[in-house]
């Protein structure tokens, strides 16, 4: 089985990330895409972010519907800071070493690589999958990206790149939807609207509880 974990804050997940999700499965030929959100994400700040189990139960709502698509609480349930290594571990031990994993992320996150805990051993066990905006050309985030591949010592094979390990490196240039969940946020505090940035479930799950009301 080819697997996918796509993890995040999800604060609230958004149609950017499940439109680029289904597009790198698509290109990778995934059998499963695992959406994982963080109980308590190491690269921010917990302020302003919601309560593990309404980020877990909208990304629940917001994936429903495709069978390609499965909701982990692995990180959630897990105590402590949420550690990707450590959630590669679980699905590796998990699936008794019968998957292949591919770590799904944006290119903001795999310029930052080096910065996660134990990165050259989770390009080790784990394929990645990065999926960029058309614009990243020349931009910052493409010079970060650049630094990674060679810190990792991946080298160019055909249209991916593989390390010393085997594992690959895919770039795919999704459709890109310029949504965040900072500005989905930030719309709810104004009391705009954030229909159709985010699935309907989702939107109406926000307003029952009175999801990010006074956030920022
Ligand atoms: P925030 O605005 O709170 O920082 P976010 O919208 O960036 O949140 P995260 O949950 O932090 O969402 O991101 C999870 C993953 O989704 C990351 O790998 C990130 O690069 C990617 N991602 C975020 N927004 C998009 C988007 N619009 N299209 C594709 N990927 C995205």
């Amino acid at each position: 089985m080819r697997i996918g974990l796509f993890g995040g804050s999800f604060n609230p997940i958004h149609l950017g990330h499940l439109r680029a999700a289904e597009e790198d499965r698509e290109t990778l030929g995934l059998d499963l895409v695992y959406f994982i959100p963080a109980a308590s994400p190491p690269h921010k700040p917990s302020d302003g972010l919601a309560p593990a189990e309404h980020r877990l139960a909208m990304v629940r709502l917001g994936t429903k519907g495709n069978r390609h698509f499965m909701v982990s609480d692995a990180e959630v349930r897990r105590s402590g800071r949420s550690y990707t290594i450590d959630t590669i571990h679980y699905f590796l031990s998990s699936t008794r070493g019968h998957s292949e994993l591919f770590l799904i992320m944006g290119g903001d996150q795999f310029a930052e690589l080096e910065t996660w805990k134990e990165a050259e051993e989770i390009t080790r066990l784990a394929n990645l999958v990065v999926h960029t905006r058309p614009a990243e050309g020349a931009g910052g985030a493409d010079q970060g990206a650049l630094a990674a591949l060679k810190r990792f010592g991946y080298s160019r094979l055909e249209d991916y790149f593989v390390n010393p390990s085997g594992h690959t490196l895919t770039f795919v240039a999704t459709t890109f939807l310029p949504v965040s969940a900072t500005l989905i946020r930030r719309k709810i505090a104004a009391h705009q609207s954030i229909r159709y940035l985010v699935p309907g479930d989702v939107a109406d799950y926000i307003e029952r509880h009175a999801l990010y009301q006074g956030a920022r």
